[in-house]
Formats: structure tokens, sequence, C-alpha cells
């Protein structure tokens, strides 16, 4: 009997649950007396070790997926084709994957491998220990050293560094025993997109895919901070860098009808800024960056306070007090708040109170560009999605599937990205597995 090759490049979270699912559905198959064709799942990643770029957002307490209802949760999600908009604009097959696997079933997942989540004030969701190498650790025991059933073949150290897609061939590159070429029944690419390409994720797959004619809409930072058009005047940068803001909110115009509106925090950086409220807006500042080459955005430094309010407390008296002070006694408005203001309104402006209670409430900064893809959360762009049939095999070849952040999908963070790579690797799973079902 032949026994089917099953190659995984990739050991992010897409590969690793494309295989999980794998023996999962194996198991199953057997426990209900199905044929299914004999197969090895053999996975490659570049890396000494998988799933570096999981690990890294467990230092941020792995927010694993969101609670929020589901219309809301798929709403999240928008592609090249699909910009992102206000009331959603979640690309049909991303859709297909988040309703059989959504922020439910990944919860599911978690606690069948011994991982408890809690949901957090915001919503979102998180293991309990706010790690992820517990669950990383839980989930590779159980590709290593399954209760029943075959296990995964893990080849570390191994770079991916050509594909012939007629012969179904990979090339791959390792430190000690150079190049070696592996041939493969089916193949299910799992490379990631382009952020923090030090963990293993550099997006050189593109070129490879292009060549076999696969059109891939170019790799931009997503949910990535972003520089100021005018650099800091040296009262910023560097003395508030890295400076906080909280209790803001951000408003972007993004097209003639819609207006981002959100509340939240961010950071100064030497460049710019970044943090969960700018990366919250990312897609919707891109997007304006690219129609007209810069964005300007709002910052509201009392989000809970109405413009009257402010310019009440602004008209009150300051007696012998300095304006600084004034602004801190009366609305709270001091540090890195106060620069921003200054930064902003000249010394002639600051005495026009109805104008420093606008600009208290819609303080603007105009953003020139993202910063680069290295830094970013996530990538936007990718491999078209068009190009795949509904099980993420290629259209051209049902031998070739896809997963994860490499597809051209995008979502903010709030779990969204996460929670997308591992129904795309089920997703996945299920259309090889299928294939074998049907062969057998
Ligand atoms: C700082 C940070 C914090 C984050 N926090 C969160 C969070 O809290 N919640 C959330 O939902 N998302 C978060 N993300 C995003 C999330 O981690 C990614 O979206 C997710 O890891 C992508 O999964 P993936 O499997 O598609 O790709 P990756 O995780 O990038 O994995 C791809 C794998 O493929 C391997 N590879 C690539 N090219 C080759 C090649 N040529 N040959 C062999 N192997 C190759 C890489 O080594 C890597 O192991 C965070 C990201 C960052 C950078």
């Amino acid at each position: 009997m032949q026994i089917k090759k099953i190659v995984i490049v990739g050991g992010g979270p897409a590969g690793l649950m494309t295989a999980y699912q794998l023996l999962q559905l194996e198991k199953n198959a057997r426990a209900q007396n199905k044929q299914v064709c004999a197969f090895e799942i053999h996975l490659y990643d570049s890396m000494p070790n998988v799933g570096r770029k999981f690990l890294l957002a467990g230092i941020g307490g792995l927010n694993l997926t969101h609670s929020e209802p589901k219309a809301t949760f798929d709403s999240r999600y928008s592609n090249s084709q699909n910009p992102a908009q206000l009331n959603g604009n979640c690309p049909t097959q991303v859709q297909e994957w988040l309703n059989d696997f959504g922020a439910v079933e990944c919860r599911k997942w978690a606690a069948d491998l011994g991982i408890t989540t809690f949901v957090g004030s915001s919503g979102r969701v998180f293991p309990e220990e706010m790690k992820a190498a517990p669950l990383l650790r839980a989930w590779l025991h159980e590709l290593r050293f399954p209760s029943s059933g075959q296990s995964v073949h893990f080849h570390l150290r191994h770079q991916c560094v050509g594909f012939n897609e007629a012969s179904m061939q990979l090339e791959f590159e390792h430190r000690d025993t150079g190049k070696v070429k592996v041939q493969a029944d089916v193949i299910v690419m799992a490379m990631g997109g382009a952020s923090w390409p030090k963990l293993g994720s550099n997006g050189h797959w593109q070129s490879w895919l292009k060549a076999e004619n696969y059109h891939v809409h170019p790799l931009e930072a997503s949910n990535c901070g972003f520089e100021v058009k005018t650099p800091w005047t040296s009262f910023i940068n560097p003395k508030y860098a890295g400076a906080a803001l909280k209790s803001v909110a951000l408003e972007l115009q993004f097209n003639q009808i819609e207006k981002f509106y959100k509340k939240g925090e961010f950071v100064i950086t030497p460049t710019g800024i970044e943090g969960s409220l700018i990366y919250a807006a990312s897609a919707f500042i891109n997007q304006v960056i690219r129609q007209q080459g810069y964005a300007t955005v709002g910052i509201n430094l009392l989000p809970d306070m109405s413009y009257e309010k402010v310019l009440h407390a602004l008209m009150q008296n300051k007696g012998s007090k300095s304006f600084s002070n004034h602004l801190k006694s009366r609305l709270g408005i001091e540090g890195v708040k106060a620069a921003l203001l200054f930064e902003v309104l000249n010394k002639e402006q600051l005495k026009d109170m109805p104008l420093v209670a606008k600009t208290i409430q819609f303080l603007p900064l105009v953003l020139l560009k993202p910063r680069p893809i290295e830094e970013a959360i996530s990538s936007s762009g990718g491999l078209c999605l068009e190009q795949l049939t509904s099980d993420l095999s290629a259209q051209k070849n049902p031998s070739l599937f896809f997963a994860g952040e490499m597809l051209d999908w995008d979502a903010p963070t709030g779990g969204y990205l996460l929670t997308a790579c591992l129904a795309s690797g089920v997703r996945a799973a299920n259309g090889v597995f299928s294939s074998f079902l049907s062969a057998s």
C-alpha cells in the first residue's frame, strides 16, 4: 500500500494546527472504521524550534481569540480585495473557515490541550497563565506523542528555498547537510507573513509562488506603528518617547462616509505613534495613506467630556498660574498630553481658548507612513484567496494547500489573527483529509 507523504512547510500556529487536525481526523475515522489511505506528516521549519512568533505573542499574554458575538467577530476581517470597513467586509472564504472554527472552537481546542482560558474585561480571551509556552508544549506533545495513531515527523533548521509545482518537489537548505530535495504527495504551505522576519517568516515564498503564476498581493505592515509627517520637535523626542497616552480616543475619516472612532491608549515613539489603539486603526490609516499619501488622525485627549465643558474649564480665571498648571488643575492635562498640545499649537494659538478646546478634542497628527514591516505585529496582503478552492487548495493544483498569515486577509489585534490562522489550518487539514477519504 502506498503511503502518501504530506509535507507541511512552516511550524507556526497555522502549520501546527494543520498537523493537529489531520491527526484528529485520522483518529476519528479509524474509530468509525472508515477507510483512510495511509499517510505520513512531515513538518519542516527553518528555525531550530517551531512556534517562535506564537511564543512572542505570549509575552503580551497570548490573546487567543475574542468573546464578542460571532457577527461582530467576523466583521473584523478584511483583505486587499475587501478593504476594512466599519460595518465589516469579511471575505467569504475567511467567513467559511470561521464558521467551522471560530472563537468557541478555539477555546475548546485549548481546553482539549489542558489549557483553561478566560475572558478579560475587554472581551479578549487569554490562557489563564497568560503565556504561550504551556499551550505550545501541550500542542507539540500531542503531535509528537499522540495517545493513539501516528506522530508528526519534525524537520527543523530546514529552510525551504524553492518549489517546483509540476513535480511537487520542494528544496530545503540545512546548515549541516546542505541542499535537500523533498518529494511530496500533498504540500501545505504555512510560511506566515513577513513581520518579525528574525523569527522565521520572511515572505521569501512570494517570489517562488509568483514564478508558478500565483497572484500575490505585496506584503505590507499591518497592526503597526506610524511615522509622523513632521518629525517630533526636541520637546517630544526624546523626553516623551515611550510615554503612554491613556483614556484617549482616535478619530479618522477614512472614506467620504465612514469615520473610525475608538477609545483606547497608545504610545509615543521617537518617530511617531504605536500601540493597541493605533493597531486597531492601522488598516484604515494604511488605506488613507495609500489614497492620498498621508493620513490625519485626530486624538481626543478628553473623550468623556463635551466641548462645552472643556471650553468652560479653560475659560475659568487662571489667576497667577501658568497655562500648564491651569490645564493640569482644570482638566487634568499634563505630561505627554500637554506636550502634544504644545507641539501642535504655537504660543499665539494657545491664547485662543475655543481653539485650544477644539484641539484638545481633535489633536491633529499627520501620519506619513507605517513603520517597517519588520516591526509590525502582522502583515496584510499575500496569496490571493480567489485562486484557492474553499478547502484552501490551489484551484490549479488539488494537492497544494495553504494556510495562515501568508494568505491575503487582514484583521486587527484582539485574538483575530491567531483565530484565523488556526481556522485556516483546520480548513486545509479537512481538505487534505477529505481527498484521502475519497481516494481510499
Ligand atoms: C509581537 C507579536 C505579538 C502578537 N500577539 C498576538 C496576539 O496576542 N494574538 C493574536 O491573535 N495574534 C498575535 N500576533 C500575530 C500572530 O502571532 C500571527 O498572526 C501568527 O503567528 C501567524 O501564524 P502563521 O502560522 O501563519 O505564521 P508564523 O507564526 O509566522 O509561522 C510561520 C512559520 O513558517 C516558518 N517558515 C517561514 N518561511 C519558511 C521557509 N522558507 N522554510 C521553512 N520554514 C519557514 C517560520 O519559521 C515559522 O515558524 C502577534 C504577533 C507579533 C509579532
